[in-house]
């Protein structure tokens, strides 16, 4: 049984981090969806709204385990029993970025993190952008699915 963790804010959680859930499913028996939840960087959704966002995605789906977690992502990754960490990558900002993240959690953890490049058409997905459209009330349905959960 091997089981991974993708930790992340998302802030909110998009088709572009969705599809990376699906990359991981051809490696890994099961995925762990770990909502980070970070006292200084309180987002935009609530925690609530975003776990309602992701347990109603993901409901019927055996192998995939949707949750919260406030602790270094190391930490919970072994807590969960997850052998890797997952993350996503678009471009070289975030290679950058993703490389001494997974640099130190190896180091102090010994944990290796798995990562996988976004398909093409999710590239510019940026949950960022997602949340000043959705501020200013454009329709983001194209970029995250069933976005009325997360009001
Ligand atoms: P964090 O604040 O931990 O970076 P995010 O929710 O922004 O959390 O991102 C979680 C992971 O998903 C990161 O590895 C990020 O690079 C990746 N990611 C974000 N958007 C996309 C996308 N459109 N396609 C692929 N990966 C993405």
């Amino acid at each position: 049984m091997k089981r991974c963790l993708f930790p992340g804010s998302f802030d909110p959680f998009t088709k572009g981090h969705e599809a990376i859930v699906v990359q991981a499913l051809e490696l890994f028996d099961e995925v762990v969806i770990g909502i980070g939840i970070n006292s200084k960087k309180t987002g935009l959704f609530t925690i609530d709204k975003k776990l309602a966002h992701l347990s109603a995605l993901y409901n019927h789906e055996a192998r995939i385990k949707v949750t919260t977690f406030q602790k270094l992502t190391v930490a919970f990754c072994k807590e969960m029993e997850c052998t890797h960490i997952v993350r996503g990558l678009r471009d070289t900002k975030d290679f950058e970025y993703e490389k001494s993240i997974g640099h130190m959690n190896r180091a102090i953890s010994g944990i290796e993190t798995v990562f996988f490049l976004t398909a093409l058409e999710h590239s510019a997905l940026n949950s960022s952008i997602i949340r000043e459209m959705y501020q200013n009330g454009a329709d983001i349905s194209s970029f995250v699915t069933n976005p009325d959960l997360l009001v």
